[in-house]
């Protein structure tokens, strides 16, 4: 078993975070994930309301006794959400761990901070992860350039991100994109992390309550099918790169460029969210990481977090090996 702040802060077993995924991160999946000895997530925006986020909390918690969490993300959407709302249902209904990201999230930080609650805020510069720490947040989700989702305007793999954050912060952090299997994990805590985010990943499990011909999709595509949207918008977002996608792109690099109602019809969630419903991975816009090259399977999250638990130990181990006075073994390394 691997011992970190994380884990003790949380009492997970495993130190991974699922990460908050629109229209993904439901109850069966963030229960599933909590079930297996990580934190489970529900992203509070895949409810179209805050009663409907109470309900959802109520039904995770008939499917863990495990400790789950709650993603807010503020970003740029087309109607905007009831943020507060959502936040206040959250804590009235016992929810005591919360992911927030995007723009503008001291208001939100500083409730969930005054009511006790232990707040995981997700950066993509070392600036705003220390604006954040000042703000009082627990942990901070460093998230590289490989992220599925939004990596921010700055552009900067996690391999830089992470040492910077080694160098710079001084509260506990945890890797987030590009993370889907052990070597993921180890490399993140060599770089100081105590711990990881995954989102990608957990899409392609038995409880992710997605399509199965996406996960298909997602098994059999490669590191080099994602691309980015919204870059002109300052919004950049890595999607999966299917014929919609690129349509945007296509739109976005016109000359004179492109305002975000000449693609809006494109890139609507709830264009996107079909996708995860009718299993057309053509159909609309949809996050996915560059670990889609890593994905061969699709596994119980049991299974999947024993195996990389399983994995890490053995990494660790075989790095162990390569110490000048180690006992020489058959390393894999
Ligand atoms: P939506 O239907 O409101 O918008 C669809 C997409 O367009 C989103 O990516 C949104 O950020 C973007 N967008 C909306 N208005 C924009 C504008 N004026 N300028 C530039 N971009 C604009 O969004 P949704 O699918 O219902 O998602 C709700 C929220 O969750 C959004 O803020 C979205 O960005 C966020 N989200 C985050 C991730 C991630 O980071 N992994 C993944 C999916 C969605």
């Amino acid at each position: 078993m691997i011992s970190t702040h994380l884990t003790r802060l949380l009492d997970i077993r495993v130190p991974i975070v699922q990460g908050g995924m629109q229209w993904v991160g439901l109850p069966p999946l963030a229960a599933a994930v909590s079930n297996a000895g990580g934190l489970g997530i529900l992203t509070a925006l895949s409810q179209p309301s805050p009663e409907a986020l109470r309900t959802a909390i109520r039904e995770t918690r008939k499917l863990t006794s495990n400790n789950f969490g709650v993603n807010l993300t503020l970003l740029p959407t087309l109607v905007p959400p009831d943020y507060e709302g959502y936040a206040r249902v959250a804590v009235e209904e016992g929810v005591r761990v919360f992911e927030t990201a995007g723009n503008n999230p001291g208001p939100l930080i500083r409730f969930f901070k005054s009511k006790g609650c232990i707040v995981i805020h997700k950066c993509t510069t070392i600036r705003h992860a220390k604006s954040a720490a000042k703000m009082g947040v627990d942990v901070l989700s460093i998230d590289g350039f490989e992220c599925a989702g939004h990596p921010g305007e700055e552009d900067i793999g996690a391999l830089i991100l992470l040492a910077r954050a080694a160098q710079e912060l001084k509260i506990p952090y945890i890797a987030s994109g590009g993370i889907a299997d052990a070597r993921g994990l180890v490399a993140a805590l060599a770089l100081g992390a105590c711990g990881v985010n995954m989102g990608t990943r957990f899409m392609c499990t038995v409880e992710s309550p997605i399509h199965q011909n996406i996960k298909d999709k997602i098994i059999a595509s490669s590191e080099q099918d994602t691309t980015h949207i919204f870059r002109t918008f300052h919004n950049t977002a890595r999607v999966f790169k299917n014929k919609v996608a690129q349509e945007v792109v296509a739109i976005e690099r016109r000359p004179g460029g492109a305002k975000f109602e000449d693609v809006r019809h494109l890139v609507a969630g709830a264009r996107g969210r079909l996708v995860y419903d009718n299993g057309d991975p053509e159909y609309g816009i949809w996050s996915a990481s560059g670990v889609i090259g890593l994905i061969t399977d699709s596994p119980t999250c049991e299974v999947l977090l024993r195996r990389i638990e399983r994995e890490a130990e053995e990494v660790i181990g075989g790095l162990a090996t390569l110490r000048s006075d180690a006992t020489p073994v058959k390393a894999k390394l």
